[in-house]
């Protein structure tokens, strides 16, 4: 890392900083709706080294980028200014300014392994250590919830991508051993013991490499439809809906909002419930939990996809615990809760079934909770 960042900028790094990728365990476009999620960070890291500037110039390159360095002024950043990778990095610096906060110029050098596209969040790890970076060069003394958000403000108001904060708060604020429980509209955030390899399981995540187009313009249509349904509900976001008000909403919603608001309501219940077992230390419960999950996703949300499918019902019929798609939507990554002994078992019978479906071969690899973003050299 610091020899390519000498290689490249001509220096050694001021340091180097590291934020990982993120699979959520359950509450899947929670977030957006004021309500609640529980995301854990997975081993996958990107690292960012540093090296402050004091003439304004931003320079930044990445190993995953493959084009040159991208030299820009810090006082000509503006939305649409940027519109390559290096939007995420450059957003962070914007949003830093735009909060007031009077930073300058930087050297970095990106390196990840965090899969980008698969829907573990590789955006979100380039913003968060992008932006713990720059706490530290400008001594900033922001904390890790706010570095979030000036991620998110960075994705949503520079790279023009309108996601929900959860991606950047796993990122930012999870810790080893543990899953992140988040009440998006209280700001709040609590550390929930989660091990479940010591409980002889594994989570499996399984990359199933396709992304459909469809996923961009869906998610702006779904979060406005969830908007719509709010109004039209009375209440300032879906969270307030309960359980028990379900049964009456058809009668205030238009059909197609319904399903909507069923799965908001019905996720945010996953997750207390899966936050109960795991205070219990249940950890085999979170499994039927996992795929409810999944089938409102698919069937209420309508989000999935034949390769996600095809994952959760194949580990299922191998005797995994639960399973699900996590992330936006439309491909991406499944995660499969399963005991150890099954795991070799149900890692094959998926590749199987993609093989005589016709598709790639899936990525598949074990995760446990892991570190949230941290400063290492
Ligand atoms: P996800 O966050 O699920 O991986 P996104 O589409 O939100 O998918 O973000 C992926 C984009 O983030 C990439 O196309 C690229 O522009 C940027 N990105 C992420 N990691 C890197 C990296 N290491 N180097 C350069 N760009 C990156
Ligand atoms: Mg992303």
């Amino acid at each position: 890392m610091k020899e390519a960042f000498r290689h490249i900028h001509g220096a050694s790094p001021d340091g180097i900083w590291a934020a990982p990728g993120r699979v959520n365990l359950i509450g899947e476009h929670t977030d957006y709706n004021d309500g609640f999620a529980l995301p854990i960070a997975i081993p996958q890291n990107t690292l960012v080294a540093a090296r402050r500037r004091d003439d304004g110039r931003l320079r930044l390159h990445s190993a995953q980028g493959d084009g040159p360095v991208i030299d820009l002024d810090v006082a000509d950043l503006n939305p649409g200014a940027v519109t390559t990778w290096g939007a995420y990095p450059a957003g962070v610096v914007w949003a830093l300014r735009e909060a007031g906060h009077e930073v300058g110029g930087a050297d970095l050098h990106v390196d990840s392994t965090v899969p980008t596209g698969a829907g573990l969040s590789s955006s979100a790890a380039l913003e968060c250590a992008v932006a713990l970076a720059y706490n530290d060069l400008y001594g900033l003394g922001l904390d890790a919830p706010t570095l979030a958000r000036i991620s998110q403000r960075a994705e949503n108001g520079f790279a023009g991508v309108p996601c929900g904060v959860m991606d950047q708060m796993a990122s930012a604020c999870c810790t080893a051993g543990a899953a992140l429980h988040l009440d998006i509209r209280a700001g709040t955030h609590e550390q929930v013991p989660f091990a479940p390899e010591l409980e002889g399981l594994r989570l499996l995540v399984v990359d199933t490499r396709v992304k459909h187009d469809l996923g961009d313009g869906a998610y702006a249509a779904l979060r406005a439809g969830c908007e719509q349904a709010a109004r039209l509900l009375g209440v300032a976001a879906l969270r307030d809906v309960s359980p028990t008000d379900l049964p009456s909403t058809h009668r205030v919603l238009p059909a197609s909002l319904v399903p909507l608001v069923q799965h908001i309501v019905t996720e945010n219940a996953r997750v207390a419930e899966s936050i109960s077992h795991l205070r219990a230390g249940r950890v085999t419960e979170l499994g039927p939990i996992l795929s409810a999950g999944h089938a409102s996703l698919r069937d209420d949300f309508r989000i999935s996809c034949a390769e996600s499918d095809l994952v959760v019902d194949t580990a299922l019929a191998q005797g995994a615990l639960g399973a699900r798609m996590t992330g936006g939507g439309f491909g991406g990554s499944v995660i499969v809760l399963v005991d150890e002994s099954r795991a070799q078992a149900v890692g094959a019978a998926v590749t199987a079934a993609f093989r005589s479906a016709g598709y790639r071969d899936p990525h598949l690899f074990p995760v446990s909770p892991a570190s949230g973003a941290r400063r290492i050299e």
